[in-house]
């Protein structure tokens, strides 16, 4: 794997842009069209005209770096992700800010964070040059489609899979990389709510460490749909999984990393190991210690948090991520305990991260730790 050792320079991300070839769609979306879809977006069911795509071959390596006109992929019934499951993704935004710029946060996390997913498949690591190239390419081209407007974002999807054709058990022999991006509105558009949580005693979103967990794998989203499918069937919002071994200690949501505030001032957060390291979550780290508080990585018991949260030790309980940044939890409960978290009321360091994280990422307050990355 190539590892850039700076921050990427503009001039440098211009140079592997124009490695990627542009062939633009004949049919775009109209202004007119294209501007309703935006005053409404709706996440993952409206995507922009074109998609970026690299496609490996064993005996070549990654070549055909290209933009193309967005459209369905034509597969074999054989093709090995269909049976096998050797897949994985990442989740990032792109960001308007008032100036009209666009950019993004922290790509070069979500460039590393694919390299590993990608080695923990047997799948190929793609340069770090080349991730960032793709989401610029396709950003670029598509840059209209970035909204404006409070909380909304252009969302990438960057993907691989295994495209070749054959039910041999083995890694595949061929990988396609592809970029897609959909516009989104705010997360609440009703403002933030605090969700209620289901903790699953039952299921396992993926196995202890040496497993799965710490990949950006479909499979173990897979895993989650029966588990989450069953609390909402209870009216919860979401489930929060514990360890794959001793089904003690607490893991994370589906697709969001938890942190506690203590009554102390003290933030906790499940160490990692079988969670995957979330860049919100790392951010988040920072940013509670750049504000005086001490931040534990630590294997924190289902127990505690339950007890905690009765005895008044636990104050605030959220969950983080890129789709919904920063989401405050009002209630936790299982087949033996049912526990309000703050009365039900957003915690005020959750909501005071949740501001700070998202006005650096808006470009509305100064982007001090260098976490900012301009696509266009
Ligand atoms: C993507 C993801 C997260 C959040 O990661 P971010 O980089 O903060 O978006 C957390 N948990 C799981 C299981 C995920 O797939």
């Amino acid at each position: 794997m190539t590892t850039m050792s700076h921050h990427i320079l503009p001039a440098e991300l211009d140079d592997l842009v124009a490695r990627f070839e542009v062939r633009r769609t004949d049919a775009p979306t109209s202004e007119v069209e294209r501007a309703s879809l935006l005053a409404q977006p709706r996440f993952g069911t409206v995507f922009t005209d074109h998609m970026a795509r690299v496609t490996w071959r064993a005996a070549d390596g990654w070549t055909g770096r290209r933009v193309e006109p967005y459209g369905p992929l034509q597969l074999d019934p054989a093709t090995a992700v269909l049976h096998y499951a050797q897949e994985i993704f990442e989740g990032m935004k792109a960001y308007k800010h008032a100036d009209g710029s666009i950019w993004t946060f922290r790509p070069e996390q979500n460039a590393r964070r694919y390299a590993r997913s990608a080695h923990r498949l047997a799948l190929p690591e793609l340069a770090e040059e080349d991730f960032l190239a793709s989401i610029a390419a396709l950003v670029r081209t598509d840059v209209a489609w970035v909204p404006d407007g409070e909380d909304s974002s252009l969302y990438l999807r960057p993907f691989m899979f295994a495209s070749e054709s054959f039910l041999g058990v083995r890694p595949a022999l061929e990988v396609e990389h592809l970029v897609i991006a959909s516009p989104v509105g705010p997360y609440f558009p009703g403002g933030v709510r605090p969700v209620s949580i289901y903790l699953s005693e039952k299921y396992h979103r993926a196995g202890p460490p040496g497993g799965t967990g710490d990949a950006k794998f479909g499979g173990n989203y897979a895993a989650s749909l029966l588990p989450q499918m069953e609390a909402q069937q209870r009216g919860f919002d979401q489930v929060c999984f514990l360890d794959g071994a001793e089904s003690t200690y607490l893991e994370e949501l589906g697709g969001m990393n938890i942190f506690l505030v203590m009554a102390d001032g003290t933030v906790h957060t499940p160490e990692l190991g079988s969670i995957l390291e979330g860049i919100t979550r790392k951010s988040i780290i920072q940013l509670a210690r750049d504000r005086g508080h001490e931040v534990v990585e630590r294997r924190i018991p289902a127990r505690e948090l339950v007890s905690g949260l009765e005895s008044g030790q636990v104050k605030e309980f959220f969950a983080c991520g890129t789709a919904a940044v920063v989401t405050p939890i009002g209630r936790l409960a299982s087949s033996d305990f049912d526990v309000q978290v703050g009365g039900g009321e957003p915690g005020e360091l959750t909501m005071a991260l949740r501001a700070e994280l998202t006005d650096i990422q808006y470009g509305r307050s100064e982007d001090r730790h260098g976490w900012m990355t301009r696509l266009a």
